[in-house]
């Protein structure tokens, strides 16, 4: 997807680096969600934090889950955000729409796209638990969060970079997890870590792939260690 988005878009491009660090307010003391306990609440969040979200998939459990986890990324509140199933090989992944370049950081879209088969490619995210949901979705949202501060050359860079080396692929995966730990979905990303690790119907190459450029369950727990003191 981002190949492709890279070959058509790209324009212009020019070289340089900077790295960016929001100070965040670390709370790791979060619960396992549990989908019984959220059963009634979809109007609720949809009032309170549907502001600028489209979700059209219609799965109350990944729409809650959609909900869960934006409360942990206040930051989001009221980004533009679309969720849409797409047969794509991850499981879920999180992009600008296609029109940024015409737009402002500020007036930017975003997209979510969730895995529409149970088909070789990615793991079907119904396979997933609500727990896990809250945590792959919160992994996401740390991408957009990136992304949200970035400058649309800044953008163009960082997607050049991503597509074209393995060792920025791994960086901005593991720092997707780390953000996500940070906001308080250490243990929603640990659940989904787990089981996808153990999980024999994902082909053995996007197992491979995950163990390459995402933090190991071993890392997760390091990395709620050290940031939940
Ligand atoms: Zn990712």
């Amino acid at each position: 997807m981002w190949r492709y988005f890279f070959i058509t878009q790209l324009v212009n491009l020019s070289l340089f680096g900077q790295d960016f660090h929001q100070d965040i307010k670390i709370d790791c003391d979060t619960n396992f969600y549990l989908l019984e306990a959220y059963q009634d609440s979809l109007p609720f969040y949809e009032k309170e934090f549907g502001h600028n979200k489209k979700i059209s998939i219609r799965d109350k459990k990944l729409k809650l889950a959609f909900y869960v986890a934006l409360r942990h990324y206040p930051e989001l509140k009221n980004v533009h955000m679309k969720v849409n199933l797409k047969k794509i090989s991850a499981t879920m992944m999180a992009q600008p729409t296609y029109s940024f370049l015409f737009h402002r950081k500020e007036k930017r879209h975003y997209q979510i796209f969730v895995n529409s088969t149970q088909a070789n490619n990615g793991m079907y995210y119904k396979d997933l638990t609500f727990n896990s949901q809250v945590g792959w979705i919160g992994h996401e949202f740390a991408h957009i969060l990136d992304y949200s501060q970035k400058s649309n050359k800044e953008l163009l860079v960082f997607i050049s970079k991503y597509v074209s080396s393995k060792k920025e692929l791994k960086k901005t995966e593991c720092e997707a997890d780390r953000v996500a730990i940070r906001h308080g979905l250490g243990k929603q990303l640990l659940e989904g870590t787990n089981y996808f690790y153990n999980n024999k119907r994902i082909t053995k190459a996007y197992r491979e792939k995950k163990k390459i450029y995402y933090l190991s369950p071993d890392q997760i727990v390091t990395e709620m260690a050290e940031n939940c003191k």
